[in-house]
């Protein structure tokens, strides 16, 4: 079968509505036999000249066929018309096996329609999808070629009726819903794809792909039909064959790696040189900083000694105005012994004492009247300590608390009183005012003290004497007579309303602890009060009844040896050595090193400026000690500190006096030499035996809130 022709839209319906049965020429033949006279198949021919078949029984007649197709075109029958292929008309009631019927039962027919308006169209036959049964086929005959047969096809409808397995009936149209889910068939059984016997399930799947690269590919050369630009071409010329080696000689890799190390090993001595250098200009530099510091500070500590001279304030600044008398004293005697002799010289002695007595009063003098600011000072430290309310960080909330009790507000009246009081700037009324508030105060609270009668006594004198009309300075004594009575009324627990009732009870309190007896004056006095240096066992004689023995000796100035100890400390700290016996020691060890152990001159030079001494290490790498160290001049020391070795920088006689001095050193502070050992095993201060432990104390009296 080559071909088949067909109309090509009833050929779509059918694919979609049908399955068309294509039968041989026998059994087509046979059918037509059994079958013929029972159907006839009339194809009408339309008005446009397209036809469409329809099969009827032979039994119809052309009204029953009009019925139908008015049923098909949905036109009523009555307009239809029907004409045989001469064109004729044909009567209703003419059944159809009348008809001439052809070789296959056949019949052509002229549909046409008498309404104008409603035009019979082959291509609406189909519309409603009217199953078609019988279709005609042209095909070409095997055994004669350039004939064709025609074959008539019948279709067979094998559209199942579906049953009504559920759903509902419209009750008005009749019309039947079935359920989409009870008409569709239950799904297809699963098969595992090893029960399968299929060919994809059967065969290997294969992936390749392609790794190694075209080595041989087709490329487009320019010619006159195609312009290929050349700009960025890269032409390549063929060079002189050349073998592995010579190729490896010419290239010379070796060689090229060997410059990238030298390059890179240049380039990494220039970046450590440049740190290098960098780390030692900082050097340098520091040192030099250092340097200058020194000088700096020297320069300072001359121009205080001298401004102390000039304005001593401090006890160490009267010792050293003490030794400067002494000194001088001592360079007249001798003078006046090589200069003089009998009557001359005694008559020199004599002016000499005058003039010590002189100097010396001068300078007693100057020490009163520091003595009285430091009364006055201490006096208002008195009153600022009573009169400040008290405050503690509370622990509900860390909250600051601040209270002022009657007490504290007390002693700010107290204070105001006693400021006015002593204000000498005062013109006549406003003095005489401030005497008349303090007498009325004395004696509105009753006071039958001695001292109050007292006070009041002198207020009264003392006014009488200002109304007479005498000065301030006249009246300096009796005024400073009634101040310091005040001020001991005042301390008198039973007339100063409680006000120092609070500074008492803190002094008994670190009294209890911290109490020691003077074997000499028998009193009892707190640790501060006693001398503490490396050599103390025991607190023994109080700092005053030292005093009166130092009186009695040649007074010594401590200013520098204070100064050398500082410059042992801060060399020591900027070493790193912390535990350094140094910052055990006090100014009187260090004079006892360089007066009696290293007799006050340098140990190389004989310089015996005070000033210009230092005790530096003498082996550096160990820590600064009495037992090792060096009595020498600030030059000397830095030459010193350069040498590495002793042994031929030193004399064997001089290594030898150095290491005896030390021997000298260790005897005398063989407790500091015990601790120096002890401490650098780490061994805890509080197990030493005989060690005391000291406690801080202000000046100030600090009143720590339990205390209230
Ligand atoms: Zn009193
Ligand atoms: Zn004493």
């Amino acid at each position: 079968m080559n071909e088949i022709r067909t109309d090509f839209k009833l050929r779509r319906e059918l694919d979609k509505m049908c399955r068309v049965v294509f039968h041989s020429t026998e059994s087509l033949e046979y059918s037509i036999e059994d079958e013929s006279l029972d159907m006839i198949t009339v194809k009408f021919t339309t008005v446009d000249d397209n036809f469409f078949t329809q099969s009827y029984s032979s039994k119809l007649t052309i009204a029953n066929v009009k019925v139908i197709l008015g049923r098909v075109f949905s036109v009523p029958p009555l307009i239809l018309k029907i004409l045989d292929s001469d064109e004729n008309d044909i009567s209703d009631e003419k059944p159809l096996y009348t008809f001439d019927v052809e070789l296959y039962g056949k019949v052509e027919l002229f549909l046409l329609s008498t309404d104008p308006d409603r035009k019979i169209l082959a291509e609406n036959a189909y519309k409603d999808l009217v199953p078609v049964d019988v279709i005609t086929v042209r095909v070409e005959d095997p055994c004669y070629p350039e004939k064709y047969r025609e074959l008539i096809v019948e279709i067979e409808d094998r559209r199942i009726k579906k049953p009504f397995l559920g759903g509902f009936v419209n009750t008005q149209t009749h019309l039947e819903y079935h359920n989409g889910y009870s008409q569709t068939g239950p799904p297809k059984p699963k098969v595992p794809p090893w029960m399968k016997n299929h060919r994809d399930t059967q065969t290997y799947f294969y992936r390749s792909r392609m790794y190694d690269a075209h080595y041989e590919r087709a490329q487009q050369m320019a010619n006159e039909n195609t312009w290929i630009p050349n700009v960025n071409d890269k032409i390549m010329q063929a060079g002189p064959y050349e073998t592995a080696e010579e190729r490896e000689k010419r290239i010379d890799l070796p060689e090229k790696i060997r410059r990238i190390q030298r390059y890179f090993r240049a380039w990494k001595m220039r970046k450590a040189l440049r740190a290098l250098s960098d780390e030692y200009k900082k050097r340098i530099r520091l040192e030099k900083e250092y340097e200058e510091f020194l000088i700096r500070e020297d320069a300072e500590r001359r121009r205080r000694e001298l401004i102390a001279k000039v304005f001593p304030r401090t006890k160490e600044d009267f010792r050293m105005l003490h030794a400067m008398v002494h000194r001088w004293k001592l360079a007249e005697i001798r003078k006046i012994c090589e200069n003089f002799s009998g009557p001359a010289k005694i008559s020199e002695f004599y002016i000499l004492l005058e003039k010590e007595i002189q100097l010396l009063n001068t300078i007693d003098k100057q020490r009163q009247k520091m003595k009285e600011d430091y009364e006055m000072k201490k006096e208002e430290e008195f009153f600022l300590t009573i009169g400040t309310p008290l405050e503690w960080n509370s622990n509900y909330r860390n909250l600051y608390v601040q209270m002022d009790t009657l007490e504290t507000q007390k002693a700010r009246q107290y204070h105001d009183l006693f400021r006015t009081l002593r204000d000498h700037d005062l013109c006549k009324e406003r003095r005489l005012n401030a005497l008349f508030n303090v007498k009325k105060q004395l004696q509105d609270q009753d006071h039958n003290c001695q001292l109050s009668n007292e006070i009041v006594e002198l207020i009264d004198r003392c006014c009488v004497l200002i109304s007479r009309g005498f000065e301030y300075k006249q009246l300096e004594m009796l005024q400073k007579r009634i101040e310091h009575l005040l001020m001991k009324h005042l301390n008198q627990r039973e007339c100063n309303e409680g006000i120092t009732n609070r500074l008492v009870r803190v002094k008994e309190k670190v009294m209890h602890q911290d109490l020691f007896l003077c074997q000499r004056c028998q009193k009892l006095k707190s640790h501060n009060e006693f001398p503490i240096d490396s050599r103390t066992k025991l607190l023994r004689i109080c700092n005053s009844c030292i005093w009166i023995d130092k009186v009695q000796q040649p007074p010594i100035n401590m200013a520098p040896y204070a100064y050398i100890l500082k410059c042992i400390r801060r060399e020591e700290r900027r070493k790193g050595a912390q535990s350094s016996v140094a910052f055990v020691l006090g100014n009187e060890d260090i004079q006892y090193i360089v007066d009696h152990i290293w007799h006050g001159h340098s140990a190389l030079s004989e310089c015996d400026d005070i000033h210009a001494l230092r005790l530096a290490r003498w082996e550096k790498d160990k820590e600064w000690s009495p037992w090792n160290c060096v009595l020498l001049t600030t030059e000397e020391i830095r030459n010193h500190n350069q040498l590495e070795k002793f042994e031929g920088a030193y004399e064997y006689e001089f290594i030898e006096k150095v290491q005896h001095k030390h021997l000298d050193g260790k005897v005398y502070f063989k407790k500091a030499y015990k601790y120096g050992n002890t401490v650098k095993y780490g061994v805890d201060w509080s197990k030493i035996e005989g060690h005391i432990d000291f406690v801080a104390v202000n000046s100030k009296v600090r009143i720590p809130p339990t205390c209230h």
